[in-house]
């Protein structure tokens, strides 16, 4: 398949801020992608060529991406420097000079998806030093041989910076219209004469019908009987949209179990929505976490999950997630990243505390201070995640405590949708406690709000962060913020942000960047809510201090205009503030009040920031 055919895509995609028209490019593509080539194109449409929790990451620096430019066009470096200024982009500069190279020569070859997919995997496969040059080279084949638009491309995807504004949802929705549109029963006329399922787009030419949410036509054809379908619920053949809901949600759960859309694709394409059924845990693979919503009292905790509730300890550490199978354990975080190397102590706690052959089990990793016996918040530890070398020597110094909650699969049987009651009664039947190992997380089985209140006091006084309230009956939902299971923490209220944009400080502060803006996600589009300027500190031995952020956010500065900057929305953090008021000045239509930086959340990815729901929920309380 030519690379070109993707980049007419992408160029597409890029070119609108509407999901709904990203969508329906996206699924053009896939439709046209050969079998063979749907995890290849998945991968590179997310600007990756790696799956979430493969260990190999991309990320070219920038001045490798600027020697693999001259190399290819034979500018100079300072040339390449001058260009990037003016356009904060080293896609646009490689795009711009290769321009200029192909006007001098005509000679081009095609490229193809292959061949870019298999030179990037090496690239970004090599590791150490005496390895700049070989990658050089395989960059600046690419780019040779490339047009001056897949040239832009392919230099963002290396740089890790793909940027045409693909979220998870948009692709989950372009695999559906791609794949599954025949098991819709009812097909519609649009006006552009052409068939259309009943939603409120056209699918032949991507329109979106002007009268809303449902389309206008007259019923002309009776697709495919659904009567195959094998499904958990009675398909609403009478209403399309919830049917479309529900294709949608299927193929998220499937998604949320596997975090590939690759294989996701291929079984739906082959086989339809009764493929999914095929689809299953896979020990060494890691599944989306289930996530907490939030509660602001016991009484809500208990509205939200019923009575009796289960309440957790609510420990001030990280996610982990731990597989066994064939007599090896590996470690994922939140994220999805493996980090058995890392953590290899842990594992070795494991396989020598946990009964079972194969298993999936939940669980929170606290640092704790060896000598005092005391657990350390979060920030403590949270070098040991990305560590590389030196692990022996900082696992002595940050020994972590596994507190396990939840038991997800066991012995060759998926829990998923067992009720909590019996995983939990599972994990205290297979985990063997050793203090300042591996631990039970503290529970209790709870009526009232006295009861949860005493709980509640009990954790906070042990130093922990709050307590959880569970839902005793309800199933494991992967990657839901469900209601399942719910937070409850002290007061001062908070969401997580991520940062857009940034300020340098005046007088001594002027070498930093120390005011900050402030977005949450509405669908796949970042909205400001403010600006935080305080939180941080003076000196890094305090605590997270603005010269740490200024280090963090000037690798992804993307645009300067005076003394702001545009920065990737990489940076995650968790920000308090008194009140959320509503705001013309902000592109969200709200503000926070007084807000304050309390903590980097490295742990948690871009969709699982605040969304715009969330504020219009916090607003009305
Ligand atoms: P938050 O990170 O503030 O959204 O809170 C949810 C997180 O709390 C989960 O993702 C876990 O990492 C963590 N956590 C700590 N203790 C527990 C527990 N007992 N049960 C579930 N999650 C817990």
């Amino acid at each position: 398949m030519d690379y070109s055919q993707l980049v007419k895509a992408y160029n597409k995609v890029e070119s609108t801020s509407k999901r709904i028209e990203k969508t329906w490019e996206i699924q053009k593509l896939l439709k046209a992608t050969p079998d063979e080539l749907l995890d290849e194109i998945i991968l590179l449409l997310q600007g990756t060529v790696f799956p979430v929790w493969d260990s190999r990451k991309l990320g070219v620096a920038s001045q490798l991406m600027q020697k693999a430019i001259a190399t290819a066009t034979g500018m100079n470096e300072k040339e390449i420097i001058e260009t990037w200024k003016n356009t904060g982009d080293l896609g646009l500069v490689a795009e711009e000079l290769v321009k200029k190279k192909k006007q001098v020569t005509l000679f081009q070859r095609k490229l193809s998806v292959e061949k870019v997919y298999s030179n990037i995997q090496k690239v970004a496969s090599m590791g150490g030093a005496g390895t700049v040059n070989r990658k050089v080279q395989l960059i600046a084949e690419l780019l040779t041989s490339a047009s001056p638009n897949e040239a832009k491309y392919i230099a963002r995807t290396l740089l890790g910076v793909l940027r045409i504004g693909v979220g998870e949802g948009a692709l989950r929705d372009s695999i559906v219209w791609a794949f599954l549109p025949k098991v819709l029963g009812v097909f519609f006329l649009c006006e552009c004469g052409k068939i259309v399922p009943q939603w409120n787009f056209c699918l032949e030419c991507g329109k979106e019908n002007p009268s809303g949410t449902e389309a206008k036509g007259e019923i002309i054809e009776k697709v495919e009987e659904l009567k195959n379908v094998k499904t958990d619920i009675v398909i609403p053949k009478s209403n399309p949209r919830e049917f479309y809901n529900y294709l949608i949600e299927r193929t998220q759960d499937a998604y949320n179990l596997t975090n590939d859309f690759g294989r996701v694709a291929k079984v739906l394409k082959k086989s339809g929505l009764i493929g999914l059924d095929t689809i299953e845990l896979e020990l060494g693979n890691p599944i989306k976490v289930m996530l907490a919503l939030k509660v602001d009292s016991v009484e809500e905790g208990f509205e939200r999950v019923g009575v009796p509730a289960l309440v957790d300890h609510k420990y001030d550490g990280f996610r982990m997630q731990v597989h066994k199978s064939n007599g090896k354990v590996r470690l994922f975080t939140r994220r999805l990243e493996e980090v058995t190397k890392q953590f290899a102590e842990v594992a070795q706690v494991v396989l020598e505390t946990v009964k079972g052959d194969s298993f999936v089990i939940d669980g929170e990793a606290i640092g704790f201070d060896p000598k005092t016996s005391k657990y350390k918040p979060f920030q403590d530890i949270s070098q040991r995640i990305k560590r590389k070398y030196d692990i022996e020597e900082i696992a002595k110094k940050l020994p972590v405590e596994l507190n396990i909650f939840d038991c997800v699969y066991y012995n060759g049987k998926n829990l998923i949708k067992e009720p909590l009651e019996k995983r939990r009664a599972l994990v205290e039947k297979i985990i063997n406690p050793i203090k300042w190992k591996i631990q039970i997380a503290t529970a209790k089985k709870v009526s009232t709000a006295k009861e949860a209140t005493e709980f509640f006091d009990g954790a906070m006084k042990l130093g922990h962060e709050g307590i959880m309230f569970k839902n005793l009956s309800a199933p494991y939902k992967p990657g839901g913020r469900v209601g399942y299971m719910c937070k409850f923490k002290p007061s001062m209220a908070e969401i997580d942000l991520v940062i857009t944009g940034a300020e340098w400080g005046e007088g001594k502060r002027s070498a930093w960047l120390t005011s900050y803006d402030l977005a949450l996600l509405d669908g796949d589009t970042l909205l400001k809510v403010g600006k935080a300027s305080t939180g941080l500190k003076e000196k890094s031995e305090e605590g997270l201090s603005f010269s740490d952020m200024t280090n963090l956010l000037k690798p992804l500065i993307t645009k300067t205009d005076g003394k702001h900057v545009t920065v990737e929305p990489k940076i995650i953090v968790e920000v308090g503030y008194q009140e959320i008021q509503k705001s013309p000045t902000y592109s969200s239509g709200f503000a926070l009040r007084f807000p304050t930086v309390i903590r980097l959340r490295e742990d948690k990815a871009l969709d699982e920031i605040a969304s715009r729901s969330d504020i219009i929920l916090l607003f009305k309380k």
